[in-house]
């Protein structure tokens, strides 16, 4: 009797922990650990695998040059990892995970000034010049990314008044295809500068940065709806030139994309509602990737988030630190796996006076697809000081559009066809799409977005000669305007 009963124990144990398995373990475990070891490097969508032949984490100068003179084939550059093509890889490449050199090497306060490793993450270095009450100038809205893939997309935020991240770069240290250690700055080796920032790995390895830096201060957050059409006169009047606006941002709401949500902060001296500094590192985010999975879902759960959820979440009033709000962690957005269905972004610019047509045509296209867009944000940017492939040519407006796709080949071909109409329809507005995403693009759509690709490959051309520097980005657009290249090893 008391045999059977402990039978019985045994198997309702064996049966709870079974559960408790099932629950809480990630059987679709992709830890950048596991790829680590197999030598594939992939990005956040996970719908990018490529296998490299070696991975090395370089922690000092010396050892990328080391990693560069000690070998003949090609080289692929990865930082956070969050760009989403490709743009990080290729095949049989020896892949520099630049995730370990991440030191700050020179830091004044009082000149507002940071000089780091490039593989320091946003939020490993505001860990430290915060101590200071100083901030970064200019980062993407989350802080995960490290600062040499940030300068090498040259990426842009929510910032009113500055535009791409290259206004705020005072040098770089760049070391090239032959392993030559050289700085560059608007008023030293200016076209390496202009070439390495926004050069996709494609130039040279950024190894160290000096960027400038502003104060910390605290922000208060005032949200406001209106209409689609209504927002370009609203922001020329009352974002634009108000010198007290930190970040702003505007949310486009699917599936009917006519209302928006602008979302200003603005400096102030009210109380704080938030008292810490900086948003912890490693927080746990359990209901948030819920919600996102809910809004995406259905239509119902896009009418709750516009309707009921937000309403809520901006009755309360905000008021905490610049550094705090700069601070986010990606993670509260990640789902728990992506095997079937992933979630991702695309972005595109248009100058400001196109915002109103190009809204329409955007609209119409994702409709027409039936495409699962979760949210557009708008953003605004002041041009581009001089960066050859800039997409800020002119002062434009960003749509940064977040949607949720299948992994399924098909649904790739789906998302290809609408990635594909609506680049047209900003080259119609001479506008440009951004690049750190799925290289939907065809090589004329690119040139013609990015007319200075020409000068761009030119200088690639003659500082990597052998083409060493290469991804999937540059495989699809390099080669089919370098003849040379043609016929090369790299298949
Ligand atoms: C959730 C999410 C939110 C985002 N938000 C924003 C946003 O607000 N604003 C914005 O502009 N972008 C945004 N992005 C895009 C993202 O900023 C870019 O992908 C950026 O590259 C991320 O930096 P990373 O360290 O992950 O770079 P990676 O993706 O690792 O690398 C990007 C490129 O830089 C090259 N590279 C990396 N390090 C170096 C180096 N040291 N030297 C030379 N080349 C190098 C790589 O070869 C690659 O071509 C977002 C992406 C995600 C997934």
């Amino acid at each position: 009797m008391i045999k059977f009963f402990f039978k019985i124990i045994a198997s309702f144990l064996l049966l709870l922990s079974l559960l408790i398995a099932y629950i809480f373990v990630d059987f679709d475990d992709n830890s950048p650990q596991k790829q680590e070891k197999s030598t594939i490097v992939n990005d956040i969508t996970q719908l990018n695998p490529i296998e490299v032949t070696r991975i090395i984490q370089p922690e000092s100068i010396e050892d990328i040059v080391d990693a560069i003179q000690s070998s003949t084939g090609p080289i692929s550059i990865g930082g956070g990892r969050f760009s989403q093509g490709g743009q990080i890889a290729y095949p049989d490449s020896i892949h520099l995970d630049m995730r370990a050199f991440n030191k700050v090497l020179a830091f004044d306060a009082t000149k507002k000034q940071v000089t780091v490793q490039s593989g320091i993450t946003w939020r490993d270095l505001q860990e430290v010049i915060d101590t200071e009450n100083l901030s970064i100038k200019i980062m993407q809205t989350y802080a995960n990314f490290t600062v040499g893939g940030s300068l090498s997309v040259n990426v842009h935020g929510r910032y009113i008044g500055e535009g791409p991240i290259i206004r705020s770069v005072e040098s770089i240290k760049l070391i090239k295809a032959n392993g030559e250690i050289v700085n560059a700055s608007l008023t030293e080796n200016s076209t390496l500068f202009y070439g390495a920032i926004g050069g996709y790995g494609g130039i040279a390895v950024i190894a160290e940065v000096t960027l400038n830096l502003v104060d910390n201060v605290k922000v208060k957050r005032y949200t406001e709806k209106m209409s689609v059409q209504n927002y370009k006169t609203y922001f020329s009047d009352n974002i634009r030139q108000d010198q007290n606006v930190i970040f702003h941002n505007a949310d486009i709401y699917p599936p009917n994309f006519t209302d928006v949500r602008s979302v200003s902060w603005l400096n102030t001296n009210e109380s704080l509602t938030e008292e810490e500094r900086l948003i912890p590192k490693n927080k746990e985010y359990t209901w948030q990737p819920k919600v996102a999975k809910f809004v995406a879902d259905s239509n119902f759960g896009k009418w709750m988030r516009q309707h009921v959820f937000e309403p809520i979440l901006y009755n309360f009033d905000a008021v905490q630190w610049r550094n705090y709000e700069a601070s986010y962690d990606v993670n509260e957005l990640e789902p728990s796996n992506r095997s079937s269905n992933t979630y991702a972004l695309r972005e595109y610019f248009v100058p400001v006076e196109s915002f109103d047509s190009f809204a329409i045509k955007m609209a119409d296209i994702f409709k027409k697809h039936q495409a699962n867009i979760i949210n557009v944000s708008i953003r605004h940017a002041l041009p581009d000081s001089g960066s050859l492939l800039a997409w800020a040519k002119t002062e434009v407006f960003a749509f940064v559009v977040y949607y949720r796709q299948e992994t399924s080949e098909a649904a790739q071909q789906e998302v290809k066809l609408w990635s594909q109409e609506i680049i047209d329809a900003v080259i119609e507005e001479n506008g440009a799409y951004y690049l750190p995403y799925q290289l939907h693009a065809s090589t004329e759509q690119f040139v013609k977005a990015y007319p200075r690709a020409s000068e761009f490959f030119e200088l690639k051309g003659k500082v990597d000669p052998d083409y060493r520097f290469r991804n999937k980005l540059w495989q699809q657009h390099y080669k089919a305007n370098n003849k040379q290249h043609d016929g090369s090893t790299d298949e």
